[in-house]
């Protein structure tokens, strides 16, 4: 699939940073505030890069590192132990943070984790409508699409056609149910195991989850063939 969030990647590049201290989720979002501490992260890394005390370059590659490697490796994880183990899916889906836990997955961002299973005939897709919660131990920091007013607000309201623009095309009999996050409940979505994967070890299934399918705005591609041709 295309990548995830053309029309709601309109942000600065740097606003990553800002979305790193995730403000506590809030009634007026969008009311600037001096105290707000992503506010006063902003002016400190502004200054700092002004100075030429901080590099913008590597800042942004440590940003690229958490949004796609070190986080989504561990949502993917819990993955492919669930895919493998269906007691440790059982209280996965019973108990997210408990079970999470397990793994060693804990702390700030993820007090309370829930995680909903997609199947044949229902699909989840995870939103933080006022701001931009997210269950940062299992998936890093949020991406700057989903921190969009675009993707926020119109996913309640058309999640379908959301989905369709990201690339995700779900047939009209799939019910589709959307998670609203917030500061006290974070959402992670459990794909569907793709078919031919049955043979593969839990590094190997790891290895094919990604963000997104963790989100819920794409699926898990198959895993290609030996020597198939892009
Ligand atoms: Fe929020």
């Amino acid at each position: 699939m295309p990548a995830a969030g053309a029309e709601y990647d309109r942000a600065p590049a740097n606003l990553a940073i800002v979305a790193a201290m995730d403000p506590p989720h809030s009634d007026t979002p969008d009311t600037p505030d001096a105290s707000d501490p992503a506010l006063r992260v902003k002016a400190l890394e502004s200054l700092l890069v002004q100075k030429g005390l901080v590099d913008p370059a590597a800042l942004d590659a440590l940003v690229q590192l958490y949004e796609h490697e070190v986080g989504p490796r561990n949502g993917a994880r819990v993955v492919a132990r669930a895919w493998l183990d269906p007691a440790f899916k059982g209280r996965l889906l019973a108990d997210g943070t408990a079970a999470i836990a397990e793994l060693g997955y804990s702390g700030q961002q993820g007090e309370k984790l829930t995680v909903v299973e997609n199947t044949p005939s229902a699909h989840n897709v995870i939103v933080c409508t006022l701001c931009s919660c997210y269950p940062w131990p299992l998936l890093g920091l949020p991406p700057t699409w989903y921190k969009s007013a675009a993707y926020r607000s119109r996913t309640v309201a058309d999640p379908r056609g959301v989905l369709r623009e990201l690339g995700l095309a779900l047939r009209e009999d799939v019910t589709v149910h959307v998670w609203d996050s917030n500061a006290a409940s974070r959402y992670l979505v459990l794909p569907i195991r793709p078919a031919g994967t049955e043979a593969l070890p839990e590094a190997q299934l790891a290895a094919l989850v990604t963000r997104d399918a963790m989100i819920g705005v794409a699926q898990i591609a198959p895993p290609r063939a030996p020597g198939a041709r892009s």
